[in-house]
């Protein structure tokens, strides 16, 4: 099976407050949407991500370029933008799973909830079961009470096959709400899984204080280290943290021997759990002889993006007598955030002798030593 998802952000979202719709709002660092893009580009199952946007948005810098997504144009009815989605699903595609732009929070768990209650259903959505007593009140007073018994809150991603949501939709009347409003109005019926209490729908502005209070407490949050060592021999200068600096020899190495950068290379590779440079960059494979090293600092980056995780700081010790690194540092931190998509007040890079003791202290070669932090909303 193959599995779109399709996040539908063309909506306006008045109640919400502000100059923009709320799905554009920033929630933490980002936009309100593109947490939900971001879950769902990093979710193993999922093929192709779908964007639907009002076309008012289309040609502004409201949404986010990244995660990738095929972008769709909404229409006048939240039915309308919704097919718009599924008509812009990849030709492979033989599921759907369509989200609520505004639904930031929503967890691995529950997207695999409703893509296992997919094998056995047409379509599958998650709701929670109604525990609050309800009440009917007219003019500020109760007027009755309404039985709870087998009522649930809906929430999103309501999960489908395809072909069948496409020919429910056919034959929409375009007035349903939902997407589960068109199945069952075409006769589909849609399984109930168990729904998130975090997985709120943003739709009040109290509703970004309690979102960003739930994200601060869920955060994944990895540090890694790293450590290499290169040696001298002949040459003209080094090349240490991206910054080519003159010197009496060179750093000897089967890349271009960058000692800061592979350091922190490593410390990424490892907050992930994903090995070291040297598996993913064999010293054997000829095609990485010379390599210049920020080739590898750019795949650990990448990797840590495709697992849903931003590099919060940086932190490299460079340890040697020669040559000085205090009048390189700025450039360095300039360098490596540009490799590394940062602002540079998020990279230090600082420098220590080992006071004339130990190979560094014989100027034999350079050691480095480096910390990443990575978080994952
Ligand atoms: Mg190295």
């Amino acid at each position: 099976m193959t599995t779109a998802a399709i996040i539908v952000a063309a909506g306006r979202g008045v109640r919400a407050g502000g100059d923009i719709p709320k799905q554009w709002q920033t929630l933490g660092d980002r936009s309100v949407a593109a947490y939900a893009m971001e879950r769902f580009s990093a979710h193993p199952a999922v093929s192709q991500l779908v964007l639907v946007l009002h076309p008012d948005d289309i040609d502004t810098h409201l949404w986010p370029r990244e995660p990738a997504a095929t972008i769709a144009t909404g229409g006048a009815t939240r039915a309308a933008s919704v097919l718009a989605g599924l008509h812009a699903v990849n030709e492979d595609v033989d599921r759907v799973l369509i989200h609520d732009a505004a639904r930031p929070l929503v967890k691995d768990a529950l997207i695999d909830r409703v893509l296992a209650a997919l094998d056995d259903n047409i379509g599958a959505a998650p709701a929670l079961a109604v525990t609050d007593t309800l009440w009917h009140g007219v003019k500020g007073a109760v007027e009755g009470v309404q039985d709870r018994e087998g009522l649930f809150r809906a929430q999103t991603p309501q999960g489908f096959l395809l072909a069948p949501l496409l020919a429910a939709h056919a034959a929409s009347n375009g007035r349903e709400t939902d997407d589960v409003a068109v199945a069952r109005a075409a006769g589909v019926d849609v399984a109930i899984v168990a729904g998130d209490e975090d997985n709120i729908k943003i739709t009040t502005p109290a509703d970004f204080v309690r979102a960003a209070k739930l994200m601060r407490q869920d955060m994944d949050i990895r540090c890694g280290n790293g450590y290499d060592v290169h040696r001298f021999g002949p040459g003209d200068h080094v090349c240490l943290c991206g910054v080519h600096i003159p010197h009496t020899r060179s750093l000897q190495g089967h890349s271009d021997a960058d000692v800061g950068m592979h350091a922190v290379t490593d410390a990424i590779y490892g907050a992930l759990g994903k090995g070291d440079i040297g598996q993913h960059f064999p010293p054997s494979d000829p095609q990485w002889k010379g390599a210049a090293s920020h080739i590898f600092l750019e795949h650990a980056v990448a990797l840590a993006k495709s697992e849903g995780y931003g590099i919060s700081n940086v932190d490299c010790t460079l340890v040697c007598e020669f040559p000085k690194i205090g009048p390189h540092q700025d450039a360095m931190k300039a360098v490596m955030a540009a490799y590394m998509g940062l602002d540079s007040d998020r990279i230090s890079v600082k420098a220590t002798t080992s006071e004339k003791l130990g190979f560094t202290g014989r100027e034999e070669g350079i050691a480095s030593i480096a910390t990443v932090t990575l978080v994952k909303p």
